[in-house]
């Protein structure tokens, strides 16, 4: 059976859990430790599918079509390994699947209650990421400790504490440590109050992790370790990185967090010297070149919207050894005066994903500029119906182009919806989601980026490029350079007499990672490196 490490956070949010929690996987890897994550979200949407990127940011996609929290992205970006639909739990589902049991009558009568139903629903999600051949499951618990929708998580691991044996379970709670400017110094009340919380639920953890923008000072852990009931030599610092995130394994293994939890769960694996992410950390913090890419989004002012495309733009980068200055473009913004005045000075434009009719003009204005200056292009899912649309309108004299969800009335419905997208009214999981397979024609720009012509990626979408157009859109040179297997789908179309101009229906970004460039990615960057400017 697996150990479990618990993550935990205290004090206010936002302080990188996930990123800290794929950080500790990391280090376990390079211990060679087969490792599983899972996060647990206290909310009550069932999944974050239908939610507001403006609330809760980027929703990750998975191989088996789960859309989830983007801290799964972090998973596989740190860890290499593939999440799935049992990876992110919330309170919702949980509840749900309860509440259906319950339906059912699988409780044969019995009074339903927090204790043990929640409690044992949510153990059993906790424990069926477990498979035979793990060493350790690593579960991220969402939200701040006190919070009063967190209660039955962490009451169930507590429970797996007394279940599995304290020598098989290991509490990591993150906190925070502000620095107070007037006082020139650090506090450590806030991190003292949140341990005291966890210790009412029973819950003491074994290593506390420090987030501050300062050094925290030996007298300040020495406090931070007596009064948080935490042995000196598990008072971790994690100071904010100037960089990169990229960085945190290096600044927990410096402290030598991966030989605590091994020590702790008792189990012996060949020491490990991060070697191979290192050597990334290195490029990425020593580019030898820069670059500027465009990104033409809904919303310019979020960085959690679109966190993969950057996290993959920066991967892209890597396989060059450049560093990508990322320019953020609000789309409508292009749609008030000459669009050039904001697109000239970038070397590579990328239209990624998106839903809802605004700005769409103006990634069309930004896809027609790369069109016609030879600006390396890259278009992601709406960005790929958006370069159909534009080449549509501009280079097929078909006016008034576009896509049925925006204009449901349009004379030339190049993207609309499929037939078994047509009677679906319900607005959670029933979009065409997660893995599917796609056949590259031989000698397109794809296929020599992919270097393969059978490919898969992960997808979110209900429109499709429309069959009865393709012919047309064909005639006038747009390359359908990917198609799903039978034919019936399209996947990429490209340009053959550009640079570089591809968009895919899919989401590449989900599976670049830092040790693992995206190819589409990689050829964007290859193309604005080459382009200069
Ligand atoms: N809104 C478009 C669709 O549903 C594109 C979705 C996306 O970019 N993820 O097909």
């Amino acid at each position: 059976m697996a150990k479990y490490i618990f993550v935990t956070g205290g004090v206010v949010s936002s302080l990188g859990k996930g990123v800290t929690a794929a950080s500790i996987g990391r280090l376990l890897i390079d211990r060679r430790l087969r490792i599983r994550m899972i996060k647990m979200d206290p909310y009550l949407n069932v999944d974050p599918g239908t939610m507001n990127p403006f609330q809760h940011g980027e929703v990750y996609v998975t191989d088996d079509g789960a859309e989830t929290d983007l801290d799964l992205g972090h998973y596989e970006r740190f860890t290499g390994q593939p999440t799935s639909r049992k990876s992110n739990y919330t309170a919702g589902r949980i509840y749900w699947e309860v509440l259906n049991r319950e339906r059912r009558g699988d409780y044969l009568g019995g009074t339903i209650q927090m204790i043990p139903h929640i409690t044992d629903q949510i153990k059993a999600a906790i424990r069926a990421i477990d498979e035979p051949g793990v060493d350790v499951v690593l579960c991220e618990i969402g939200g701040t400790v006190g919070d009063i929708e967190g209660l039955t998580f962490l009451e169930a691991i507590r429970q797996m504490g007394l279940e599995h044996g304290r020598d098989n379970v290991m509490y990591i709670h993150l906190t925070y440590v502000p620095y107070i400017r007037a006082a020139g110094e650090i506090k450590t009340k806030p991190s003292q109050q949140s341990v005291a919380k966890l210790r009412e639920i029973g819950i003491t953890p074994d290593v506390l992790i420090c987030r501050s923008e300062v050094a925290i000072s030996e007298d300040a852990r020495r406090k931070l370790s007596l009064f948080c009931n935490v042995p000196l030599h598990a008072v971790i610092e994690e100071r904010d990185v100037e960089h990169s995130i990229y960085e945190i394994p290096l600044v927990l293994y410096e402290q030598g967090l991966d030989e605590l939890i091994l020590v702790h769960f008792r189990l012996a694996r060949p020491p490990s010297r991060l070697t191979e992410w290192r050597r990334m950390v290195d490029r990425v913090l020593h580019p030898r070149r820069r670059v500027r890419i465009g990104v033409i989004g809904k919303y310019s002012e979020l960085q959690d919207a679109y966190k993969s495309i950057y996290e993959a733009l920066t991967h892209g980068g890597l396989a060059h050894d450049a560093a990508v200055d990322v320019v953020k473009i609000a789309a409508e913004e292009l749609e008030q005066g000459d669009p050039a005045r904001l697109l000239e000075p970038l070397q590579g434009i990328l239209v990624p994903g998106g839903f809802g009719s605004r700005g769409i003009e103006g990634k069309i204005a930004a896809i027609r500029h790369a069109r016609e200056r030879g600006v390396p292009f890259l278009g992601i899912c709406l960005g790929l119906q958006c370069a159909v649309i534009e080449f549509a309108r501009h280079v097929a004299s078909l006016d008034g182009a576009h896509t049925t969800e925006i204009e449901p009335g349009t004379p030339h419905p190049v993207v609309c919806l499929m037939e078994e997208q047509q009677g679906v009214q319900a607005l959670g999981g029933t979009m065409r989601l997660g893995v599917w397979p796609c056949r590259l024609q031989p000698g397109s720009l794809a296929a020599r980026l992919y270097g393969v012509t059978d490919i898969s990626e992960r997808h979110r979408h209900r429109y499709e490029v429309n069959n009865a157009y393709r012919e047309r859109l064909e005639a006038a040179g747009l390359r359908v350079s990917g198609a799903s297997p039978d034919g019936r789908l399209v996947e990429m179309v490209e340009l053959a007499d550009h640079p570089f101009f591809i968009a895919t229906q899919a989401h590449p970004e989900f599976k670049s990672q830092p040790l693992a460039p995206h190819p589409l990615f990689a050829g964007l960057v290859g193309a604005a490196l080459a382009r200069g400017g």
